[in-house]
């Protein structure tokens, strides 16, 4: 066995690895910021590392939100009581007066800081300047997938859509070295970008071994409006222009046919269910059972908290195990592996990265946290699974590392100064709230 320099006891390791296995009073010891051994305590050495007596505590991988717009933090609350489409119209005007790096570096610190807090370790985010992203990200100590924008108006940036490629390239060639960051491109949605544009920003992800991302099926509205342009319902329009895949992140799909279904899961494409932003713009339920059934890999998001007004994981996990089971009449739709997973190993796989995400299993990247179960509402506690499906939520994310390092200790974040950034997005409510009037 390796030597480790951190080894972590718990009274339960819930590793969400295929089999969703858990050890009783297990451990996890990592070195070099690699998970090196998994088992029963009793079987795993210390010597030498420091030891972690996680007491009352569940220890899981780090979850990763697969579809996010941190920055959008700043705007949470809005813009309210608005489906989709008139809703993105005031949300962008609101973004064009405000959104400059500088807001841009401080709405991803202050989402980042949320994410971290909660027990996110890896999110996928799609925002206006994401190097400022990479920054925050950097700084916060947070995976990050992100990337180029395309979005044929006139961005928020002040880009136009003639130098987008160029900026997604110059992107990919910044983060080249980066760690911490996965690079692809991020086109917004078929109805906002071309499709010779949507294709350029697959040439050049596709180029560089990075992920394409974009929102897809998201409303009925947008399904019409798709239609009604092309003559053909929105992932058929992507099948033709070959932008299926397993390289692709399909945000949203709520609304689909049987066919589409079939084309997404012959792809091997990655779908994202955002339950809490459905929900609140009302686009409606998602086939996730279907989705399940045909073999897609479905992972979720909590999309930005301008939509669900907050970056809740443990919600997505609760909602995507519970609402299909009213939406189908099928008290077993969903069960609490499957939402598990699809807050684990499931966004680790869409992004080609399950051979070092997703799961406590050794040879792992070493992120994980740890859940107090020591409160009334885990008592008494049958199954860590049920549990943490159903009855955890963020405020019981004690610790949380990446990498093997602990970036929240005891509920506090270690690698920024929350007070400071919450001052900092309350000073700019004035002018945030000016630019909607
Ligand atoms: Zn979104």
């Amino acid at each position: 066995m390796s030597p480790s320099d951190l080894v972590i006891r718990a009274p339960y390791v819930v590793t969400c690895d295929d089999a969703m296995t858990v050890i009783e009073n297990g451990a996890v010891a990592a070195r070099d910021g690699r998970i090196v051994a998994v088992g029963p305590a009793a079987a795993i050495p210390i010597v030498g590392a420091e030891l972690i007596e996680a007491k009352g505590r569940i220890l899981m991988p780090g979850l990763i939100n697969m579809h996010c717009h941190a920055g959008d933090s700043l705007f949470r609350g809005l813009v309210e009581n608005l489906p989709l489409e008139p809703w993105l119209q005031t949300v962008w005007k609101a973004e064009r007066a405000i959104l400059r790096p500088t807001t841009c570096r401080l709405g991803a610190e202050l989402g980042l800081a949320e994410l971290l807090l909660s027990g996110v370790t890896t999110v996928m985010d799609m925002f206006w300047f994401p190097e400022e992203t990479v920054r925050a990200a950097k700084a916060l100590g947070i995976r990050v997938a992100t990337g180029g924008i395309f979005f044929d108006p006139p961005g928020m940036d002040g880009h136009l859509a003639d130098r987008r490629l160029a900026d997604a390239t110059a992107f990919f060639d910044a983060v080249e070295d980066e760690p911490l960051i996965f690079a692809g491109c991020l086109p917004h949605g078929t109805y906002t970008v071309s499709p010779q544009h949507l294709q350029n920003a697959a040439r050049l992800s596709r180029s560089r071994g990075g992920f394409w991302c974009t929102h897809a099926a998201e409303t009925a509205a947008e399904q019409a409006t798709i239609i009604e342009r092309y003559g053909r319902r929105v992932i058929t329009h992507l099948a033709e222009l070959d932008l299926l895949g397993p390289d692709v992140v399909l945000a949203h799909c709520v609304h689909l046919d049987t066919a589409e279904i079939d084309l997404l899961a012959a792809s091997g494409t990655h779908v994202v269910h955002n339950p809490m932003s459905n929900l609140k713009l009302a686009s409606g339920f998602a086939p996730v059972p279907a989705l399940l059934a045909a073999g897609v890999n479905v992972t979720l998001g909590t999309d930005g908290a301008i939509s669900g007004n907050d970056l809740d994981m443990w919600l997505a996990i609760r909602l995507a195990a519970t609402l299909h089971k009213a939406a189908t009449g099928n008290a077993a739709a969903v069960t609490t592996a499957e939402a598990l997973a699809m807050a684990t190993r499931n966004g680790a796989r869409a992004l080609n990265a399950a051979d070092r995400l997703g799961s406590i299993e050794p040879g792992k990247a070493a992120d994980f946290i740890l859940v107090d179960i020591g409160r009334p509402h885990a008592a008494p506690l049958f199954d860590p699974v049920t549990h943490l499906v159903y009855s955890a939520g963020r405020g019981d994310v004690t610790d949380v590392f990446v990498g093997g390092r602990r970036v929240v200790e005891a509920g506090r974040l270690l690698t920024a100064d929350v007070g400071a950034l919450v001052a900092a997005a309350d000073a700019l409510r004035p002018a945030i709230a000016a630019s909607v009037v």
